[in-house]
């Protein structure tokens, strides 16, 4: 199929509807218009046709207006809640200074569509013009209570600051593009930066392309409250029920829920069992001993658990040497001896916690940058200005139930 026959058809060109969930309520929010072709030999998709830019623009135009038109009746009818996702390309919208969307927007209007129940969805990272001018139409369009989503965030080349800039109401990350159920531990840091971002901008983080049980669990766990996808979904020439996959979502929140819950749980038996143990060794401690005498005492003990150990006190300076695992045997390293910490994420919130609370804490995962492997570390306050740090290897915590 080519351009030609895409113009020659129109009247077989639909607006399909893909429906898009919300955690909170496990109901219909909204739908994302989809321009569909329905031939003889089945229904396709033209996201190919508005991309494809060596097509004149004025037949994109004409079929976009025309899908448009007919997800906008076929909308109106719906008499609910739910918001309608528009695509749009910002770089067109700019070529008229934004008019002709705004001029569609008011004939929206006045054929009785609340603006409040509209989305622009546009590509951040496709948008070649004037940044300062997409800003002021953007703010612009959302003044008139229209809201603002982009899309495909997250993807090689979008641009966290200036997406932050654009203060949109919903950011939408893409999972499909993900072979199969194996997420690579860049990309889930990257996510994690999304969902901290959305977050300060209070914008909504949204999941598209959610394929598989493992992908839905993976929007949930990384803060995202509307989903969207063939799992849930496909895309359809009708509007569905809004509670349509609301049983089907508790059950899995259910489950998700559950699994999280034995993982919190085992990092409060980690982080008691290590306490106990710290308790103990201390105080079989002399008061002669030295801070390195201390750290290798403890690494002693602690040997299965560990592969470094060292003390600093309350302002994060290093005071013994590192007690060092190789191989089967302990050592010391001098080399940190009096550097300070204090400038790492979390330090000195949890020096305070620590003091405050008398106990030890159970860091989060995260890597080490001497070993480059995914790790744990427990702190436990010796007294109210000596702190206690020991790092668990990834292979302890591989052997533990939910400690991954
Ligand atoms: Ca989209």
């Amino acid at each position: 199929m080519d351009a030609l026959d895409v113009i020659m058809n129109k009247d077989k060109i639909v607006p399909y509807f893909q429906p898009i969930i919300s955690a909170d309520t496990q109901l219909v929010i909204g739908y994302e218009v989809l321009a569909r072709i329905e031939l003889d030999d089945g229904v396709k998709s033209l996201g190919w046709f508005f991309k494809d830019h060596s097509i004149p623009e004025e037949y994109r135009q004409e079929v976009d207006e025309y899908v448009c038109h007919l997800a906008i009746e076929k909308f109106l009818s719906l008499k609910d809640d739910t918001k309608l996702f528009i695509n749009v390309d910002m770089n067109e919208i700019l070529a008229t200074n934004g008019e002709r969307l705004i001029k569609s927007l008011k004939s929206f209007e006045l054929n009785g569509l609340l603006l409040s129940k509209i989305v622009i969805e546009f590509t951040e990272q496709d948008f070649k013009g004037d940044f300062s001018l997409l800003k002021h139409l953007l703010t612009y369009i959302q003044s008139l209570g229209v809201q603002i989503a982009i899309d495909d965030v997250g993807k090689a080349g979008s641009n966290l600051d200036q997406i932050a800039q654009l203060k949109p109401n919903i950011v939408k990350v893409d999972l499909e593009f993900l072979e199969g159920d194996a997420f690579p531990q860049l990309y889930r840091d990257v996510l994690y930066s999304l969902s901290l971002l959305t977050r300060k901008i209070g914008a909504t983080l949204m999941f598209e392309g959610v394929g598989s049980f493992n992908q839905l669990n993976y929007a949930w766990r990384n803060g995202g409250r509307y989903y969207q996808g063939f799992y849930l979904s496909r895309p359809k020439p009708n509007f569905q029920k809004s509670d349509f996959c609301k049983m089907s979502l508790k059950k899995e929140f259910h489950h998700f829920i559950h699994y999280e819950r034995k993982k919190i749980e085992a990092q409060f038996t980690l982080t008691e069992k290590l306490g106990l143990l710290l308790k103990n060794s201390l105080k079989k401690l002399k008061s002669l001993d030295s801070y390195d005498d201390v750290v290798m005492q403890i690494a002693k003990e602690l040997d299965e658990v560990s592969f470094r150990v060292y003390i600093c006190d309350h302002d994060g300076y290093q005071q013994s040497g590192n007690a060092v695992k190789d191989k089967n045997n302990w050592h010391l390293e001098e080399g940190s001896r009096f550097k300070n910490w204090s400038w790492r994420p979390y330090f000195l919130e949890n020096i305070v916690r620590m003091n405050y609370e008398r106990k030890g804490i159970l860091s989060d995962l995260y890597t080490d940058i001497e070993k480059d492997e995914i790790i744990r570390t427990y702190s436990f306050p010796i007294d109210d200005r000596l702190f206690l740090f020991v790092d668990i290897p990834y292979n302890y915590l591989f052997e533990q139930d939910g400690l991954i």
